[in-house]
């Protein structure tokens, strides 16, 4: 063999799947320790028929594991002293995530432990402390050498662990940087954001938070110090209680999708809106090429914003303070016209003629959105070759609606330009460094186009 092995026996009552007898199972474990395996892993409550053998252990790494399939006990302090008392080498606790916050409990166990220590949380929820296994301290983490050959719940197979997650430049100072969310798994600022660290030269490592309750969660997390958060559907909003400050935009905004950690301090911004803007100001520079400064890109520009959620909220506050001539429609019209109370703009119902009467049209909803890539907000024939038309979906890169903008000879804008801008954003604000949008828009083409 050319690189370390460790021998496991498991019975059906740990998880594993052999169904001799007990005296077979201990024997063959004995066999690999005569063998020279590197390792052999035994369960903690067989443990003392092999360390009676004490000749047998050299030069064989004794783990002795504990498992727990249903969730993360109370218990994880006593479960480690007996099992580090037990004469192995290495002690390993692996424990069901029944909640994100169970991760933080295995990482203070992991802070605390004298000895090498393997553990982790096994389910969705604990895909996190996998990762960050040797930010966390852990001896090792398990992977599957392909998505589908898991042998256990949870498990990310190797090829994201290395490439995703650049697992070998991952140390005890790696910054944790991560999305809070839920669905997450689908994301693509997990390789965007940690592609960008590998290319900058950054100690940092990008995870996926799969959070239910947003409270539990910021109050749990902030004993890892994570350095800073993205934020997305549903916690836009209600991670504005759990933040210890906010920038005067996301307040006025009243969303954040963007976490800094400075010194301890948990402090709120929002880059789509930033984003937005810039993607309709590089847009509207062609037209007004001669305009003294870039806030007369979009002044007095008719602008009709088809939504009037969070990123609605965002386009529309950047906009107004661009001076353009905001109309919202919303398929909820009592939402659309709240939000232009609060932005101080015009709402019109979606069937009123003079709606789509503009300069610009943007898409703030998800129609068209993967998978009902065939269905549009607004009818083709109510297109005219003189609007701007941006979506901001970017699954799909060209959505239907602009398809038939481009066809009606409109100048159209995707979602992918914002997206790729507001992720710049974030990075300078966690970083400093400001990143290269092209960087970043062929990391997420490549993603979105399945080729990585
Ligand atoms: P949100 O807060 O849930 O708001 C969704 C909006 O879409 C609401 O106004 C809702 O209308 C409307 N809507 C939903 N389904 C509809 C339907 N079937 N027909 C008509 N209107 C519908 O979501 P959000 O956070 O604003 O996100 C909206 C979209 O923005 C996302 O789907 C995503 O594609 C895009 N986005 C893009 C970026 C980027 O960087 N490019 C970033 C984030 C989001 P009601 O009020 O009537 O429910």
């Amino acid at each position: 063999r050319t690189k370390p092995v460790i021998v496991t026996n498991r019975p059906i009552r740990e998880g594993g799947r052999f169904n001799g007898s007990e005296e077979e199972r201990i024997a063959l474990l004995k066999l690999a320790i005569r063998l020279q395996a590197d390792y052999v892993d035994v369960e903690h409550d067989s443990i003392q028929h092999l360390c009676r053998d004490t000749e047998l252990r050299v030069p064989t790494k004794i783990i002795v594991s504990y498992h727990n399939f249903r969730e993360t006990p109370d218990d994880l302090t006593d479960i480690y002293k007996r099992l580090s008392q037990s004469g192995a080498d290495i002690v390993k606790i692996v424990t069901h995530a029944n909640n994100i916050t169970d991760n933080v409990r295995i990482y203070q166990l992991l802070q605390q432990s004298q000895m090498p220590v393997i553990s982790f949380c096994m389910g969705e929820l604990g895909i996190i402390s996998r990762i960050l296994y040797k930010r966390f301290g852990s001896y090792l983490t398990f992977a599957s050498l392909q998505a589908g050959k898991e042998s256990a719940p949870g498990q990310i197979n190797i090829h994201e662990l290395l490439n995703t997650y650049q697992a070998k430049k991952q140390d005890k100072h790696s910054a944790i940087y991560g999305l809070i969310g839920n669905p997450v798994s689908h994301s693509i600022s997990p390789i965007i954001h940690n592609t960008l660290f590998r290319e900058m030269n950054f100690n940092g490592i990008y995870v996926p938070f799969k959070v239910d309750t947003i409270g539990d969660f910021m109050r749990e997390f902030r004993k890892l110090d994570i350095k800073g958060y993205s934020v997305t559907i549903p916690h836009k909003e209600s991670v504005i209680n759990h933040l210890d400050a906010i920038d005067s935009m996301a307040k006025k905004i009243g969303a954040v999708n963007t976490i800094v950690n400075t010194g301890g301090q948990l402090v709120g911004f929002n880059t789509d809106c930033e984003a937005a803007v810039k993607v309709l100001e590089d847009v509207s520079r062609g037209e007004r090429p001669f305009a003294r400064t870039k806030d007369a890109y979009l002044k007095g520009k008719k602008v009709t914003l088809v939504g009037a959620g969070g990123v609605a909220r965002a386009i529309a506050f950047g906009l107004k303070e661009r001076q353009a001539q905001i109309t919202i429609i919303n398929r909820n019209y009592e939402r659309a016209q709240s939000l232009a109370r609060d932005v101080g703009c015009f709402s019109r119902k979606f069937d009123d003629p003079q709606a789509l009467d503009t300069d610009i049209l943007i898409n703030a909803t998800p129609v068209g959105m993967y998978p009902k890539i065939n269905e549009t907000p607004i009818n083709k024939d109510k297109l005219k070759s003189s609007m701007i038309v941006f979506d901001t979906i970017y699954n799909p890169i060209e959505t239907k609606l602009l398809k038939e903008a481009k066809a009606q000879g409109c100048k159209t804008i995707n979602g992918l330009s914002m997206f790729v801008h507001q992720a710049a954003a974030q990075f300078k604000l966690w970083t400093g460094q400001m990143p290269s949008v092209e960087m970043i828009e062929k990391i997420a083409r490549d993603k979105l186009n399945g080729e990585t």
